[in-house]
């Protein structure tokens, strides 16, 4: 699916072959095998990968997933979809992407954090604040970073807080960072819905994920007055029409770990969830949910990408025939992660930090300006969202490499 996407921004803006490979193939490719104590006393091997896309305009930076689908080639697509991210919001990085081929559900703590020691120390070689730094995604969280700097800075002598992003905040985390991703989504929604000349306090919404990225995406919705009708999980969904009280929810949370069963709403899959009638559709969990088979079925007004590569390159040709339909494309809608990712990391390299209002602050400046630029190259060019964010990732690339020019 990248390399497809790609190829397709690549014909369009006429760039030669010779020039193609350079931006397309990752920098270097790690796999590693990572092989731990189980609690019963037997050993297992875990496969481990880390992808770093491109070195040309700084480090690489991206995320950390724990999922037993992880393969290099995914992880490999998500590294190059990091790159173009950060391009088109101006942050000084190159994308990155890792994982473990696992399921962290099945796992218990203490399993978890030596699989997350050996995965860092197995990564020594290819990492560091200034080569490539970590951040959560599916699957891991604070406490996976804490665990990774933790490890890290053990074996340098001294504590390196710029070794990961999305750490606790006690750890040189910075604040607003777990609720970048979901909150910059909202914000999105929101720009979307004053464009479009919707008004978000009468729209209804379907999240897809009630995980760190779709959790806070419903919160903030909400916030501005939307009217969450559908929420979902691995285990399954649950819909109300009148709305879900996420309230109520998030006691039920507390003790069952999963909206499914919530009983003030009725259970539905994560597929029908996905074809509800609705303003505003959020997919938050995996890739490839909006595929061929559904996208002729979508009803919603804002398809806002919350999750990487959620829809599909054959599922995108039919929503192009659907202009009702207006997309928020991945590499700018989930952006808010990585960008207060950033400002992590800087608060990190001066020791010196922000309060949440400077976070969330500078954090809506930039995605403005990727909004901003990303609505007018697509109505300039007369492309599809997507075409022109993705036009403007990969042109600061190639632009970047240009004039830096070929070693030796
Ligand atoms: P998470 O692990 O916190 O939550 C994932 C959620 O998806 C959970 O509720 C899980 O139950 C659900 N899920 C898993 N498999 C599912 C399935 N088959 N069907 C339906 N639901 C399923 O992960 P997250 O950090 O919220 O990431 C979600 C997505 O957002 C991923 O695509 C990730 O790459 C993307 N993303 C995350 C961040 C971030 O800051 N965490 C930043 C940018 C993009």
């Amino acid at each position: 699916m990248a390399c497809q996407q790609f190829d397709s921004v690549a014909d369009r803006l006429q760039i030669p072959a010779s020039e193609r490979d350079r931006l397309k193939y990752p920098k270097r490719s790690m796999t590693v095998a990572l092989p731990i104590h189980r609690d019963d006393g037997t050993t297992q091997v875990f496969a481990g990968y880390r992808v770093q896309h491109h070195l040309t305009l700084g480090p690489t930076k991206g995320g950390l997933r724990y999922h037993p689908d992880v393969t290099l080639g995914e992880v490999a697509a998500l590294a190059m979809w990091m790159s173009w991210k950060c391009a088109l919001t101006g942050l000084p990085y190159g994308g990155a992407k890792g994982g473990i081929t696992c399921d962290p559900r099945k796992l218990s703590l203490g399993e978890l954090e030596r699989l997350t020691r050996r995965y860092t120390q197995e990564m020594i070689p290819f990492i560091g604040p200034q080569v490539d730094i970590m951040a959560p995604d599916l699957g891991t969280n604070e406490q996976v970073m804490g665990w990774m700097m933790d490890s890290y800075s053990m074996h340098m002598g001294y504590t390196v807080p710029s070794i990961v992003t999305g750490k606790p905040v006690l750890l040189g985390g910075s604040v607003g960072r777990r609720e970048a991703t979901g909150r910059g989504v909202a914000y999105l929604v929101n720009r979307a819905t004053d464009t479009l000349g919707m008004d978000l306090q009468k729209s209804t919404a379907a999240v897809q994920g009630f995980g760190n990225v779709g959790s806070v995406t419903a919160y903030s919705l909400a916030k501005y007055g939307a009217k969450i009708i559908a929420l979902s999980d691995v285990y399954g969904g649950i819909y109300n029409k009148k709305g879900i009280d996420l309230r109520k929810l998030e006691t039920f949370l507390a003790e069952k770990n999963t909206v499914a069963g919530f009983p003030e709403a009725e259970p539905i899959t994560n597929d029908q969830l996905l074809e509800l009638s609705c303003d505003i559709l959020v997919p938050a969990a995996l890739e490839r949910q909006i595929t061929e088979k559904n996208a002729a079925k979508i009803q919603c007004r804002i398809l806002a990408e919350a999750a990487n590569g959620p829809t599909t390159p054959e599922a995108d040709a039919i929503l192009a025939q659907r202009p009702e339909i207006f997309i928020i494309p991945d590499i700018l809608c989930n952006a808010g992660g990585v960008i207060v990712s950033y400002f992590e990391w800087v608060q990190d390299l001066q020791s010196f930090f922000w309060n949440e209002t400077e976070v969330v602050d500078k954090l809506f400046r930039i995605l403005e300006t990727a909004f901003t630029q990303t609505l007018a190259l697509s109505h300039k060019e007369k492309i599809s969202p997507r075409q022109a964010a993705l036009s403007l990732g990969i042109s600061r690339v190639r632009e970047a490499k240009k004039v830096r020019g070929l070693f030796p």
